[in-house]
């Protein structure tokens, strides 16, 4: 279970006006002091600079128009935390290292990579010093180097456990990408190894950070449509070369399940802030087909929910790009079409006034996931918090997974753990100081 008990420390705005002088650690200790009724600490003096408020410019448009806040201001380069990107393939170049562009906390300050000349390129690209580029077999000695404040591991799926111990073995914080690992011993291996080493192990839940999503989680929460009844939700998309790690199962773990299925199980239980008791589910491969010698191509599952909420889920290997929610409450439905994307989500809401049907296409604006993803892990290690997204969520995700396995395997429903507080997995609510 996520410690909770530091969750009313500072305001983020008190926070990061103290980061920027160095300042938080002791705003922090004096919080700390207050909350236990200690002697009052010596009031944090602001700082002079740096200040994260925007700067207050006239408004161009009425009032009538959509209000866009101006953005936070990044904390300055030098303050901020340093990433060191683990694996360097296609999510890695073409998302994440891309996306510290727009953080505000984080910059890239090391790589770590099995390829020496790409290494060498890309930290010319982006200005990394030759003494922050590590092999795998130089990773443990990042334990030196002062600027990398925690790893991002971007690996095939088995290679995330061996990854994560051996980083916070060398005393760094954790970022790790989904699925959090290919068994439930793996995922309690990383827990116990970020635990033991006193660092951060957060799961790189995208959609968790993301403002769209989480409005749907709001109208879920707060019954704007009375109770929901049911959640469906499609991921998919056609793979191609049957040689890339994704179709073996030593490195990949499993098929469409793991990959993308797990963006329906997971957003599914964030949405509702429950965790399913039951799941009944079935598996195909097209025969003959060599992407699925060694892996699933379709499994299609349901989940039943202590509330009552039932789930349908569908996840595919071997159908066009197709990624969906929808949430089916008593006085109205709401989610996105597309889903899960890194962008262009698009949120639904559909509900009855009179002889109207209401339906609408609200949009908050589009943010960089990783970059939000990020910002949430520097600010639990400035801030000694629970990632929202901590091991045991990934470790949630994994358990209902074999379950999943297990009941496609056997034709037969296949009971979880009753769980019946919610968020019971989840950390510090991102953006919360
Ligand atoms: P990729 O194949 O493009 O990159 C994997 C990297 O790992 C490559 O640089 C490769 O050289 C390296 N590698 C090291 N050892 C390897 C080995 N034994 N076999 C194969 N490659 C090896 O994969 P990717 O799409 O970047 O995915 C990496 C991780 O990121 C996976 O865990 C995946 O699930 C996750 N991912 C997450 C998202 C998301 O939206 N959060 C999206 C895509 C991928």
């Amino acid at each position: 279970m996520p410690d909770r008990s530091d969750e009313a420390a500072l305001s983020r705005r008190t926070f990061l006006k103290a980061a920027g002088t160095g300042l938080a650690a002791a705003a922090l200790a004096g919080e700390a002091a207050r909350q236990a009724g200690a002697q009052a600490a010596p009031p944090v003096t602001p700082p002079q600079t740096p200040d994260t408020r925007p700067i207050p410019l006239p408004a161009l448009n009425a009032p009538t128009e959509q209000r866009r806040d101006p953005p936070p201001l990044p904390l300055p380069p030098a303050r901020r935390l340093g990433v060191a990107v683990v694996g360097l393939g296609t999510l890695a170049l073409n998302e994440i290292i891309p996306a510290l562009g727009q953080s505000k906390y984080c910059k890239l300050a090391a790589l770590v990579s099995g390829s020496p000349g790409k290494a060498a390129e890309v930290a010319a690209q982006h200005g990394i010093p030759t003494r922050s580029v590590y092999s795998y077999g130089t990773y443990d000695t990042i334990r030196d180097n002062p600027d990398v404040d925690f790893v991002y591991i971007v690996l095939p799926n088995s290679l995330h456990a061996e990854y994560t111990v051996r980083g916070a073995k060398a005393g760094k914080h954790v970022l790790c990408e989904k699925p959090m690992a290919t068994s439930q011993a793996e995922c309690r291996q990383m827990i116990d190894a970020c635990r033991a080493a006193g660092r951060k192990l957060m799961i790189a839940y995208r959609i968790q950070y993301e403002p769209n999503n989480r409005y749907m989680r709001q109208l879920v929460q707060s019954r704007q449509y009375g109770p929901v009844k049911v959640v469906e939700s499609v991921n998919g998309q056609n793979q191609g070369d049957p040689d890339q790690w994704r179709q073996k199962k030593a490195l990949a773990g499993g098929g469409a399940l793991p990959d993308v299925g797990l963006y329906c199980l997971n957003t599914t239980r964030f949405l509702l802030g429950e965790e399913p008791d039951e799941v009944l589910a079935r598996a195909y491969s097209t025969p003959g087909d060599p992407r699925f010698r060694e892996v699933e191509e379709t499994v299609t599952w349901q989940m039943r929910f202590p509330s009552g909420v039932q789930s349908n889920n569908v996840t595919s290997y071997g159908f066009h790009e197709d990624r969906r929610y929808r949430v089916h409450a008593a006085t109205g439905w709401f989610g996105m079409d597309p889903a899960y994307s890194y962008s262009g989500l698009q949120p639904m809401v559909s509900h009855a006034e009179g002889k109207v049907e209401r339906r609408e296409t609200p949009r908050l604006g589009e943010k960089n996931q990783f970059a939000l993803e990020m910002d949430h892990m520097a600010e639990c290690i400035l801030q000694d918090r629970t990632p929202y997204t901590p091991g045991e969520e990934g470790l949630q995700d994994q358990r209902i997974m074999e379950a999943i396995y297990e009941s496609a395997r056997s034709g037969r429903p296949v009971k979880l753990p009753t769980v019946l507080t919610r968020d019971t997995f989840r950390g510090a609510e991102p953006g919360e100081g």
